[in-house]
């Protein structure tokens, strides 16, 4: 099922892994997304990390969808390769009947702070939407946004013109960067709305369980933390259960107010752990009629 023909029902919540690096690993994250499937997720995604193998990502996307038997996309990044290595894989994506794609820019590699082309390849992600259309993949297609401005972007007003160009070139849901600050959400959807971006726009929600954790990694996509989680976090900094409860709490108050002003669902940023996806998502499903 394509997701992009899931959007104008009831909210459309998605989960996302990543692939293991070893075969135990991935034993665990298929126990996992069985557990989770309880939850009835309208889909889940499957990242494309840094150096691992395209293949990896499809096996464990086709997986997901034929073995678990739960909707299923695959992520790919311009990173990965040039135009024909990047067409092989998009064939394999076909071949093994995915039809959800998210094309990507990706990130620059570790220790680098600039994006690099493959040679004969793209530069940004609007270009693959492009190419895959252009190719003639029948895939939905998903794009990433950033409510809170891709780090990159001289300005909000020019990611935004970037974005228009992802959705024109053949992008029919976007999915968001994680964010902690539900009024930056809302104004994004409306300057999007004012541009003509007219695709569901599905906000991005990383559960907080660690607040180590956590800070490393909204510093590193430039989320923002509300002074009022801050200080509920910086109480439970030394116990992870506190901050477990902590964080539980907040996404759950969180997506209510998401849903309750609009968001056509809520994609969970998992780090392949079921525990506190699924308390939010039970409490979740609770408000639904
Ligand atoms: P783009 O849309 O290409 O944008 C990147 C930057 O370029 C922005 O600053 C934008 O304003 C600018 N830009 C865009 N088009 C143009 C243009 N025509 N001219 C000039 N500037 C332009 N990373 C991974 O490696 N693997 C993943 O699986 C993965 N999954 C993700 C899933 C989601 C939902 C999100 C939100 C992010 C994910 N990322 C992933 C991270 C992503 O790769 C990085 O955020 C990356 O830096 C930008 O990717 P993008 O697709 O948004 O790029």
């Amino acid at each position: 099922m394509r997701i992009c023909d899931l959007f104008g029902g009831g909210p459309v919540f998605s989960f996302e892994f990543f692939p293991p690096r070893t075969d135990d690993g991935e034993r665990k994250l298929i126990d996992t997304v069985y557990r989770l499937k309880e939850l009835a997720p309208s889909f889940v995604s499957v990242t494309k990390t840094g150096a691992k193998p395209a293949e990896k990502t499809v096996e464990l996307t086709a997986r997901l969808k034929h073995e678990v038997g739960v909707e299923a996309m695959a992520h790919m990044t311009c990173a990965t390769a040039g135009r024909d290595e990047m067409a092989r894989i998009f064939g394999l994506i076909r071949d093994a009947g995915i039809e959800n794609v998210l094309p990507l820019r990706g990130d620059p590699p570790q220790g680098q702070t600039a994006f690099v082309r493959p040679s004969d390849g793209f530069r940004h992600a609007s270009e693959l939407v492009a190419f895959i259309r252009e190719r003639g993949f029948p895939f939905c297609l998903a794009g990433a946004a950033y409510p809170e401005k891709h780090p990159e972007a001289a300005s909000a007003e020019i990611d935004l013109q970037h974005l228009k160009r992802k959705v024109d070139a053949g992008a029919t849901v976007l999915i968001t960067q994680m964010f902690y600050s539900n009024p930056d959400y809302f104004a994004f959807v409306r300057r999007a709305r004012q541009l003509g971006i007219a695709v569901p726009i599905v906000p991005g929600i990383m559960p907080i369980t660690n607040v180590a954790q956590i800070e490393r990694i909204a510093a590193l996509s430039g989320a923002k933390i509300p002074r009022a989680l801050q200080t509920d976090l910086d109480r439970s900094r030394d116990d992870e259960a506190a901050a477990r409860e902590v964080g539980i709490r907040y996404a759950v108050e969180q997506c209510r107010e998401l849903l309750a002003g609009g968001a056509p669902g809520i994609h969970f940023y998992t780090l392949n752990q079921s525990p506190a996806t699924s308390a939010i998502l039970r409490e979740l499903r609770r408000d639904q009629p």
